[in-house]
C-alpha cells in the first residue's frame, strides 16, 4: 500500500461490500464539543415488569397474551410493517415506479429476564437465541414468497428502542432490500473476476496486520471495518465460508453465541453504560440457490461517539455526500481491545 499517514491525512475509504466511500478527518479529533447530549437511561430494574408486554404472561396491544415462556419467545410483531398478502403488481408510470411487497415481521424475545441485555446473559442462553435465529431463516427463509430473512436488534431508547427488555425482529422480505442488493451484487462480481469469496480475503488480510482486530475465538473474528462510519462499528466474520444461519454448524453457534455477549460488554465498559446499537445479520438470501458468493456477517452500528452522552449525527454532508469520521477505525480497534474484562 503506498503511504497515506492514516492517523493525519484527510482520506477516504471504500467499502468493498456496497461500493461507498466514507470520508476519514482525524486532526479534527481535537474540536472542543458543544453539541448536543443525550439523557443516559437508567437500567431497568425488574426481572419481570407488569406493563412489559414483552415479559412473560402479559397481555399485548393486540389482545394475545405471553406464554409463560422460561427461555426465547418469537412471535409475529403486532404492529408488522409488511403483511404476507400484499398483491406483487408493479407499476411503471414515466419515472413514477413502485411494486407491492410482502412479507413478515417476527419478534424475538431472547429471554424472560426484563433487565438482562445479550451482554449479561450467559452463552448458554444465547445459544436459545442462535438456535431461533436459524430456525427461523430456514422456516421465514422456505416461503415462496420471500427472497431474504433479516435479523436485526434495536438496543437503547437513542436508537428509537422503547422497550428495555431484550428482543430482536426477524423481517422477511419479497424483494431484497437495499443493503442486501448491494452487498450480493459487490460479492458476485468479486467471486467473478477473482474466484474467491469477497469476505475471506478481507478477513485474511485483516488478520495478517492485526491491527483493526478487536478479539477472535476458534469460529468468529470480531473487528472494525476499514470502512467503518460509525466510531465504533464492528463485524462478526466467520473464519470459514457459511453463506447463512442455514449452513452454521454446532461448535459455530456456540462459538457465536460466545462472542455476542464478549462484543456488547466491551461495548458497555467503554463508557461505563449499557451501550446502545443497531445490529444485525447479513445473510445470503434464501429460496435454496448455493451463493457461494455469500460470507454471512453482523454489523453491529452504535452511535455513541465520545462518552455516555455524545451521539454522532448523520447530519449534512454525511446526508448529502458521503458519510464522514474522525476517529479512526484503528484507534476505535484499540479502544475496544482496551475494553476487555
Ligand atoms: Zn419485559
Ligand atoms: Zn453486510
Amino acid at each position: 500500500m503506498a503511504k497515506l499517514e492514516f492517523r493525519e491525512t484527510s482520506h477516504r475509504r471504500l467499502n468493498p461490500l456496497t461500493g461507498e466511500w466514507t470520508l476519514v478527518s482525524p486532526h479534527r479529533m481535537q474540536r472542543p464539543w458543544q453539541g448536543k447530549r443525550e439523557a443516559v437511561a437508567a437500567p431497568p430494574a425488574l426481572e419481570h415488569d407488569p406493563a412489559c408486554y414483552l415479559c412473560a404472561g402479559n397481555l399485548r396491544a393486540s389482545g394475545a397474551r405471553n406464554p409463560n415462556y422460561e427461555h426465547t419467545f418469537v412471535f409475529d410483531n403486532d404492529f408488522a410493517a409488511l403483511a404476507p398478502n400484499a398483491p406483487p403488481d408493479r407499476i411503471e408510470d414515466g419515472l413514477l415506479v413502485a411494486e407491492g411487497e410482502s412479507g413478515r415481521c417476527r419478534v424475538l424475545c431472547f429471554s424472560p429476564r426484563h433487565d438482562l441485555t445479550l451482554a449479561g446473559m450467559k452463552v448458554a442462553d444465547i445459544e436459545r437465541v442462535v438456535d431461533a435465529w436459524v430456525e427461523e431463516t430456514i422456516n421465514l427463509g422456505s416461503l415462496p414468497d420471500i427472497a431474504a430473512v433479516q435479523i436485526f436488534e434495536n438496543r437503547g431508547e437513542i436508537m428509537g428502542c422503547s422497550n428495555p427488555h431484550p428482543h430482536g425482529q426477524i423481517w422477511a422480505t419479497r424483494h431484497l432490500p437495499n443493503e442486501l442488493e448491494k452487498e450480493t451484487h459487490r460479492q458476485t462480481e468479486y467471486l467473478l473476476h477473482h474466484g474467491r469469496v469477497l469476505l475471506i480475503d478481507y478477513l485474511e488480510q485483516e488478520l495478517a496486520l492485526g491491527e483493526r482486530i478487536v478479539f477472535a475465538n476458534a469460529h468468529f473474528v470480531v473487528l472494525v471495518p476499514f470502512w467503518a462510519i460509525w466510531p465504533f462499528e464492528t463485524m462478526i466474520l466467520p473464519r470459514r465460508r457459511i453463506g447463512g444461519f442455514d449452513e452454521m454448524r454446532a461448535p459455530e453457534k456456540k462459538a457465536l453465541a460466545a462472542a455476542l455477549p464478549e462484543l456488547t460488554r466491551r461495548y458497555d465498559r467503554l463508557f461505563d453504560v449499557s451501550f446502545p446499537y443497531s445490529m444485525g445479520f447479513h445473510q445470503k438470501p434464501s429460496g435454496g440457490a448455493v451463493h457461494a458468493e455469500w460470507q454471512m456477517h453482523a454489523h453491529f452500528y452504535p452511535p455513541l461517539l465520545r462518552s455516555a452522552t455524545v451521539k454522532k449525527f448523520m447530519v449534512g454532508f454525511e446526508m448529502l455526500g458521503s458519510p464522514q469520521r474522525d476517529l479512526t477505525p484503528e484507534a476505535a480497534a484499540e479502544r475496544l481491545r482496551d475494553a476487555a474484562a
